[in-house]
């Protein structure tokens, strides 16, 4: 393809692009189709001879457009945001036509430079304290594999790495019961091994309880174990509960345990004034997670990782193979050696083009928006009677049930697999469950980039008349 015929092609898509953000709202959320129908439709040999783009854009739009699941529709409540927005897709494109590979300083200065004041802008608008500094990863997953990678390397004086963790004993993390499965699939691959993970038993607002950490961590102790590792949650998956930072904080502080905390999703409710409480105790954490590519209109991939102590996120990956010494190691940030992968993207420039396109007070004020949504919502659900809210609504996430009375708690769970179900497939709006006390749980996210009250208020009036129908 020349520079002329992608010219006329970019310009093409420019007009596909614009007009999926106008319409996506009108596409059904969650995609119909059966496993395989996609698969069966690409031939099973890669063409021999070259195609044009247009043949590629009509199977695109005609056989991967039904398979896709749009989370840029507005009526998309599931899971968790993963809020793309016209400024994050311009700095995409790019981050693709330049196509640099940002593993070290020298490999692309801009990158490493950028990437470097951006963490401070981040570290800045989320209030952790000055002495914390930043890297951006893939996913809060790759974040937390650091974290506890670093947390291993520390207990054990640096000597994991070298000796395998076998000689060290038995290393112990702990995190609640409501904890991300990023912390297990972290402890398993890390040496540490699954059944060293504790699982705290939550309050019934789904926080950790602290007292109970305390007895497990002195337990361990007791038994020649030793404490590595603690991951407090700001925003749990299931229902966005907090755990309570300082508390757990002292605890670690006292043990001398590193302290991770995973904000995955509601770290952005940080760059707020009013969510500040979430972070009280924020002197004792030693690394900190969030995903500006969930709920801060970055597209996926940008998940922002902060150490205290950046020395020792070093010491555990750095590598210096003859290839690549250069002459400024050790005067600037050489990020492949702050995680697992060499070659890093310049994703950077996305959250350069998101910060200065809105302005802080316009991400404030998309996410409070999406706040006080939830909170709506929340009082709409609690006027119904047969309707139940069944954690605290804390920040965009609004866990319920339907439970019309007379109905035993199997019934009634049922019940509500089959409302979710019969949701989804109309296409018109995607919701997505939990299990809380043995509960089948409506999760409801009104955190989507475009979301409006009157997406939720319409939704919601589906969800009222869906179920009862099921029930007559
Ligand atoms: C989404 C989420 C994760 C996983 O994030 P990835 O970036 O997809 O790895 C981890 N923890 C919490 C609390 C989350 O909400």
């Amino acid at each position: 393809m020349t520079p002329d015929e992608f010219r006329k092609h970019a310009h093409e898509l420019v007009e596909w692009m614009a007009g999926y953000m106008e319409n996506v709202e009108n596409l059904p959320v969650k995609s119909l189709v059966k496993p395989g129908e996609i698969f069966n439709k690409i031939p099973d040999k890669p063409p021999l001879h070259s195609e044009s783009f247009d043949s590629l854009m009509k199977d695109f739009n005609e056989i991967i457009m039904p398979g896709i699941s749009h989370w840029q529709n507005p009526n998309f409540f599931a899971y968790f945001p993963a809020n793309t927005s016209p400024a994050s897709i311009l700095a995409e494109m790019l981050i693709a036509t330049l196509g640099a590979q940002c593993m070290i300083w020298e490999t692309s200065p801009a990158a490493a430079e950028l990437e470097e004041k951006m963490m401070i802008w981040l570290r800045e608008l989320i209030g952790l304290p000055s002495g914390f500094e930043g890297v951006i990863q893939d996913s809060a997953s790759t974040a937390t594999l650091a974290a506890i990678l670093t947390a291993r390397e520390k207990t054990t004086g640096f000597s994991g790495n070298i000796e395998g963790i076998k000689k060290s004993g038995i290393l112990k993390v702990y995190c609640s019961e409501q904890t991300h499965s990023s912390v297990e699939k972290a402890v398993k691959i890390s040496g540490i091994g699954s059944k060293n993970l504790v699982k705290i038993p939550v309050k019934d607002d789904f926080s950790m309880d602290p007292e109970k950490l305390k007895e497990a961590i002195t337990y361990d102790k007791n038994n020649g174990q030793i404490p590595c590792c603690v991951v407090a949650t700001l925003g749990t998956t299931g229902t966005t509960s907090v755990d309570p930072l300082k508390a757990i904080g002292e605890i670690c502080h006292e043990n001398d345990i590193w302290l991770h905390v995973d904000a995955a999703m509601a770290g952005t409710a940080l760059i707020l004034p009013e969510f500040q409480w979430m972070l009280e105790g924020k002197e004792y954490i030693d690394s900190f997670v969030f995903n500006p590519h969930k709920w801060m209109f970055t597209n996926f991939d940008c998940t922002a990782y902060f150490v205290k102590d950046a020395g020792a996120l070093i010491k555990t990956f750095e590598i210096l193979p003859e290839y690549l010494k250069t002459r400024t190691r050790g005067k600037v940030n050489d990020y492949r050696d702050w995680g697992v992968p060499m070659g890093r993207r310049f994703r950077a420039l996305k959250l350069w083009s998101v910060i200065r396109t809105y302005g802080v007070e316009g991400l404030c004020d998309k996410v409070r928006n999406h706040i006080a949504i939830a909170a709506k919502l929340s009082e709409m659900i609690s006027k119904e009677d047969d309707f139940e809210i069944l954690a605290p609504v804390i920040i965009s996430v609004v866990c319920f049930r339907y439970n019309p009375g007379g109905y035993t708690e199997d019934q009634i769970n049922i019940l509500n697999e089959k409302l979710n179900h019969q949701l989804n497939d109309s296409g018109k709006i995607y919701l997505s469950h939990t299990v809380l006390n043995g509960r089948y749980t409506l999760r409801m996210v009104t955190a989507q980039t475009n979301v409006t009250l009157g997406h939720v208020e319409r939704a919601w009036v589906l969800i009222m008349e869906t179920a009862r129908s099921l029930k007559s």
